[in-house]
């Protein structure tokens, strides 16, 4: 596999009892190690419900997002079994005052994913 990260290739240790057995991942044991994920939650009232901000990252990162699939595909599925029928999923890479603004008129709860939020902090 080839890590998304560092792009170096590298190798599952595999034994007996996963020698058939498909993991898929997308980092190498050394940048998991350097680069984990941080998730934060804010919750910011709006008009009418609330927006959930999640981020994976502390600060901007410059490597592909792909290596964080499985903390992605994590976060979405907690999320899809949490929230209710109405509710609205959104992943925005880059997010702004503005956008806020324009996601206050939405109705029901916003769950937002985003690289940083270094911009609420
Ligand atoms: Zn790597």
């Amino acid at each position: 596999m080839k890590c998304y990260c560092c792009g170096k290739v590298f190798f599952e240790r595999r034994t007996f009892k996963t020698l058939f057995k498909e993991n898929l991942l997308f980092r190498c044991k050394s940048c998991e190690v350097r680069y984990p994920a941080y998730e934060t939650l804010q919750v910011i009232p709006k008009s009418e419900g609330l927006i959930y901000l999640s981020s994976l990252f502390k600060e901007e990162i410059n490597f592909d997002i792909m290596a964080y699939n499985q903390e992605t595909s994590k976060w979405f599925l907690s999320t899809l079994n949490n929230m209710n029928k109405n509710d609205i999923i959104l992943w925005i890479d880059e997010l702004s005052e503005e956008m806020i603004l324009h996601l206050d008129l939405l109705e029901f709860d916003i769950y937002l994913l985003t690289k940083s939020i270094n911009y609420f902090s």
